[in-house]
């Protein structure tokens, strides 16, 4: 077993973990960090945001008070005011660092930031770089990282559990702490106790869960379970987010996103019938929130048995489009849409998990030295339903958040006796389609009965079905070595035992939650 001692632990190498990588080292020229990812360094949802990132930058036409109340409706009540008001003004200066970093944002002919609009948002406030504008922050920040000699990216690294009394000989199983995490070399199969004065858990995602995402397939939950493991407190999983506008392929998985900044721009939805439908759901049509056009859409599909609506976008100005959106025009093309004269199929896709690890202002979980940042979080910003483009926004200045709380919080070394992984007794697992098919199951089990629109028996049945999953595959993970799907198949099952727990839990519909019980 191979040990390793750092200041600083990072989970995740997405917009969180690199921002306050960066901003430590950056400070702490004598601390070491050390990042671990589980796939290729730059893979991440960071890297396939499309739309940009939320800031008030023209103080004439917008104003912090206006995106706060943006963040709010979306939010619908369940929002920390003090959290939206934080985060919305610290937006400026967060981006001045990630420019200063040498991330490029569209300037318009002026000069100035071309400032997009998104769905749920009164004003033009989002910077991007065209329709690629995750991939550019996660570019700058990835080349910032390697100029900074004080910290270690390992990727191919899979945490699979954080270290806390629960692993120790002499456990206190009063006041938890968290030590670093046990990872896995996932190219060379050796497993590492990392040991760390502070942990930060920034692992993104739940897409993968529902199978039909758009999320990257490392969006498997794999922190969420780690700390629900640990017993940290865990909240409103009930609040995912679907994207309404996913491109519909038949082959279903990984599903190509059609950015809300499409729609901002003018594009329609429309049924097979050609209807355009959602001024029939509200008066903002296209331009209401995710939530009301992802649950306008699954009545339409509900309704006429359709797989997919459409998105049309041939009345409008195509340069400009192929300016604005040059990833989407080309990735349609590939599935011989011409957007030009071809209305794109869309569906709404599994997209963003609006709560997570609780954490306060700081970004501290309930468990001492693990701290939790962006997606894999519930902060009280997003409420029951996020906000587009508020998402990068909040990861960068929960980072910051962070690294300025250890900043002023210096702690003294914490030497432990941390005992290796004990892998004793288990074997390679030889077959493979168990965990396939558990997979399958899994995902299929949340489309069904976990989705868009959810009721109370439909629930209570994902529960019975969720648990024999659950008994096979620990039966699997106790008698095999560790591998990577293995985990990530265990993550996923504590994720939607956590999604359906919490979905019973909520007894109104709110933001993203529809639960078809509560109207009664
Ligand atoms: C298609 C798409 C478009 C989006 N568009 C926008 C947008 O326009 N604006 C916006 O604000 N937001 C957008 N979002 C959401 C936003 O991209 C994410 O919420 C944000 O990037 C999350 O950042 P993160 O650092 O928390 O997680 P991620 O960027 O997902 O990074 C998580 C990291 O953790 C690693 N990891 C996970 N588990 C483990 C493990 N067990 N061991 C080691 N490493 C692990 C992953 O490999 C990855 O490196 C979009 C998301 C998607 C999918």
């Amino acid at each position: 077993m191979i040990v390793m001692v750092t200041d600083y632990l990072v989970i995740g190498s997405g917009v969180a973990g690199l921002t306050f990588a960066v901003k430590m080292a950056e400070k702490f020229a004598d601390r070491n960090i050390v990042i671990v990812t589980k796939g290729d360094e730059d893979e991440s949802n960071t890297k396939y945001a499309q739309g940009g990132i939320a800031v008030v930058l023209d103080l004439e036409e917008d104003s912090f008070q206006k995106h706060i109340q943006d963040t709010l409706i979306a939010g619908d009540g369940l929002c920390n005011e003090q959290v939206v008001e934080m985060v919305v003004k610290e937006g400026p200066q967060r981006l001045k660092e990630l420019i200063a970093w040498e991330a490029n944002f569209d300037l318009d002919p002026e000069g100035d930031f071309d400032l997009g609009k998104e769905g749920g948002h009164s004003e033009y406030r989002v910077v991007h770089h065209k329709d690629v504008t995750g991939y550019e922050v996660e570019r700058a920040l990835l080349q910032r990282v390697h100029q900074l000699p004080n910290i270690t990216l390992l990727s191919h690294h899979f945490a699979i559990d954080l270290i806390t009394e629960h692993h120790l000989k002499t456990p206190n199983l009063e006041e938890l702490s968290c030590y670093g995490a046990y990872v896995l070399n996932q190219k060379k199969g050796d497993l590492l106790t990392i040991q760390a004065q502070h942990t930060l858990l920034a692992s993104g995602g739940i897409g993968r869960v529902y199978g039909h995402t758009t999320n990257p397939i490392i969006a498997t939950g794999d922190g969420i379970a780690m700390a629900y493991r640990a017993k940290v407190l865990i909240k409103d999983m009930e609040f995912i987010q679907f994207h309404p506008t996913a491109l519909y392929t038949a082959e279903g998985g990984f599903y190509f996103l059609i950015s809300e900044a499409v729609r901002g721009f003018g594009a329609y939805l429309r049924n097979k019938e050609g209807h355009r439908f959602m001024p029939d759901y509200h008066e903002r049509a296209e331009l209401a929130s995710r939530d009301i056009v992802s649950q306008s859409i699954d009545y339409e599909l509900k309704k006429t048995g359709d797989t997919h609506v459409f998105l049309d976008c041939t009345h409008l100005d195509m340069v400009a489009f192929k300016k604005h959106f040059p990833n989407i025009y080309d990735k349609c093309l590939e599935y011989h849409i011409d957007i030009e004269k071809d209305w794109i199929p869309v569906v709404p896709a599994s997209h963003y998990l609006c709560g997570g690890i609780v954490v306060d202002k700081e970004g501290k979980t309930s468990v001492n030295n693990l701290y939790a940042c962006g997606e894999c979080t519930r902060t009280g910003l997003h409420g029951a339903n996020r906000l587009a483009s508020n998402s990068l926004l909040e990861a960068l200045v929960y980072a910051h958040n962070i690294f300025k709380y250890l900043d002023d919080n210096s702690s003294t070394p914490n030497i432990i006796d941390i005992p290796d992984w004990n892998d004793d007794g288990t074997v390679i697992p030889k077959e493979h389609i168990l965990i396939q098919h558990n997979l399958n199951e899994l995902q299929a089990l949340m489309r069904d009965y976990v989705g868009i629109v959810r009721n109370n028996k439909r629930l209570s049945k994902a529960i019975l079905r969720l648990d024999l999953i659950y008994n096979e595959v620990e039966e699997l993970y106790k008698e095999s070595k560790i591998t990577t799907t293995l985990c990530e198949l265990r993550n996923m099952i504590n994720v939607a035992h956590l999604i359906i727990t919490q979905s019973l839990e909520r007894k109104e519909n709110r933001g993203g939650y529809f639960n078809s019980d509560n109207l009664n």
